[in-house]
């Protein structure tokens, strides 16, 4: 046994690949598409490290292309939620015990493999299972995956190596124990490194995962499952259990042995999970963690000595950029009277230039929405709107759903602060603008703080140094995540922690030290070198 202390060296950011014409990782990139496309997989689930099949079965299909299906995946039945439960139980005695060196190594190599031998795999699988055009599956797939794993085993020898001071005559210890029991991660359909998260940053801390995947996003995900493996994670550590929300989570959430959720979501489902845990307080061993990222209404605020360009390029980028379907996605828009006609032409201008369609055409801006409920949720609100008096359509508004589920970038104008869609999460490629008058930048910021119940992201474009200091201020709790002439999204692991309060959620900071905190349960020995011997003290004399 090396009796070493060990250090993760801080990591570089991956480098994002440009996928230019003629560019090798273009080529290499296309090769992967088609053969994806051109093939149907059996997705099995993954219990305690073996193939588990069901025979219930369900379907992937491309959003774009809602007809052509790309896997068929099965679907958990109680039977193996229990497996699942077991398998966790009994990797957990091996794996909180293993040096944490071994677990960092795992991550480390499963990062690796995505950087090199995956990296192709994993976006064309992202690009066709979720409609994401090249750039966005590279940044989300490939670059944010490999540095939530890169950066969390630096970020956790940090954590080991804080300890707590130690006295005269004694010694002092932490141990940073993982959590007495299983987490369940439940992820989102929207970004492949945020599954890949919500196991492996518990996993990385000596914890075990039940791992429910959303249906729209099984097939990369169950390739990030192949991955973790073939890096040597063993068997039980993350069991992949994809089937229905509601059958997994009741069972899963009753157990006793539940440790705690990592999950990223809607509101609605963050707190049908909250509740059933209320519900399960007593028969919990622990009181569980409960970690989850939320719904967003994200701002952009514009102050009158802003520059109309970059306003219109952030709104563009940050509003419609994955169809709208960030949680950071930029969705509600506050511009002042003096800049909004030169604003308008150019967000007309570049919603015309925009192009949307199927991925694997490298021209396409904007893909489909991920699925029918998600189409028919966004079209009611285009729908709302184009019968409202208070608000009107000034750019988009058109949706077809007749091959796959597209939804053209739409911007609202109104002149109703408290618009629905000024206020609601809508998840779509839907920006409403509110026009204020230049004199009232300060109570227009109040007005934004005390507008919807989310707190995600927000940016502020000024040139007005004062003016920026005062959003700050004024926007302090309006956003976890606040840019300044910047767009509200495309957070980096190691450099823009993520996360929101309020309605957003428990703002624990995914890629940073912070989210792993909260999977360990630190214990703390003291050690006495000369122990008492006298039960008096001598003021008593
Ligand atoms: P969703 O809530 O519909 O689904 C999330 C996951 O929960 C899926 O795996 C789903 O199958 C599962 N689920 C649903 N009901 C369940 C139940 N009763 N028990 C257990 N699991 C259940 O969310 P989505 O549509 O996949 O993602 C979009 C939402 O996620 C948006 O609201 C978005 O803002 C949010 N999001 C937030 C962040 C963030 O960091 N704040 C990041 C990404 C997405």
């Amino acid at each position: 046994m090396n009796n070493a202390i060990f250090n993760f060296e801080e990591p570089k950011n991956e480098k994002i690949l440009c996928y230019n014409p003629g560019s090798i990782e273009r080529t290499e990139l296309i090769k992967e598409i088609e053969k994806i496309h051109s093939s149907e997989i059996e997705i099995p689930l993954i219990i305690g490290g073996k193939e588990v099949r069901t025979g219930k079965l369900g379907k992937v299909v491309m959003p774009h292309d809602h007809g052509h299906v790309l896997a068929t995946y099965h679907l958990a039945t109680e039977k193996e939620i229990k497996l699942a439960i077991d398998a966790s139980i009994n990797a957990h005695k091996m794996w909180s015990n293993i040096e944490w060196t071994v677990r960092a190594s795992i991550l480390v190599k499963a990062a690796e493999l995505m950087s090199t031998k995956y990296r192709y795999l994993i976006n064309a699988s992202t690009m066709l299972g979720q409609s994401k055009n090249a750039y966005q599956a590279e940044i989300d797939s490939a670059c944010e995956t490999i540095d939530f794993l890169r950066y969390n085993a630096y970020f956790a020898s940090k954590i080991y190596s804080e300890q707590p001071k130690s006295g005269f005559n004694q010694l002092n210890r932490m141990e940073f124990r993982p959590l007495e029991g299983f987490v369940f991660a439940v992820s989102p359909f929207n970004f492949t490194a945020i599954a890949s998260n919500l196991n492996m940053s518990p996993a990385l801390m000596g914890n075990t995962t039940i791992w429910k995947p959303a249906t729209t996003a099984i097939l990369s995900n169950y390739h990030l499952m192949k991955i973790f493996q073939e890096a040597g994670l063993p068997d039980g550590v993350v069991n992949f259990l994809p089937g229905s929300g509601a059958l997994i989570g009741n069972q899963v959430l009753s157990h006793k042995d539940l440790g705690g959720i990592h999950f990223t979501g809607s509101n609605n489902t963050f707190n049908s999970l909250w509740r059933k845990i209320s519900e399960n307080l007593e028969n919990y061993k622990s009181y569980p963690r409960i970690v989850g990222e939320t719904g967003g209404k994200d701002f952009i605020f514009v102050h009158p000595s802003a520059n109309p360009l970059e306003v219109a390029v952030g709104i563009i980028r940050g509003a419609f950029e994955y169809q709208g379907q960030k949680c950071s996605a930029a969705s509600r828009g506050y511009i002042p009277k003096s800049l909004w006609n030169q604003i308008k032409d150019l967000l007309i201008q570049m919603t015309k230039e925009i192009k949307m369609g199927d991925p694997r055409d490298f021209t396409n801006f904007v893909n489909a929405v991920i699925d029918e409920n998600s189409f028919n949720s966004i079209m009611k609100y285009i729908d709302f709107t184009k019968n409202a008096t208070d608000a009107k359509i000034i750019a988009g508004g058109n949706g077809d759903k007749s091959k796959g589920y597209f939804v053209e970038p739409t911007i609202i104008e109104t002149s109703n602060p408290f618009f629905k869609t000024m206020t609601e999460e809508i998840f779509g490629p839907v920006m409403t603008i509110y026009v204020y008058e230049d004199k009232d930048y300060e109570k227009t910021l109040q007005l934004c703080d005390a507008t919807s119940p989310y707190a995600l992201t927000g940016a502020i474009f000024s040139q007005d140094r004062i003016a920026v200091a005062e959003a700050c201020n004024k926007l302090r709790y309006a956003a976890g995540n606040f840019y300044i002439n910047d767009k509200p999204t495309g957070a980096m692991v190691g450099m823009q922690p993520f996360g929101g309060a309020r309605g957003s959620g428990t703002n624990d900071k995914a890629g940073g030290n912070l989210n792993l905190y909260r999977w360990i349960s630190p214990r703390t020995i003291k050690e006495t070198f000369a122990p008492a011997t006298d039960f008096r003290y001598p003021f008593m004399d």
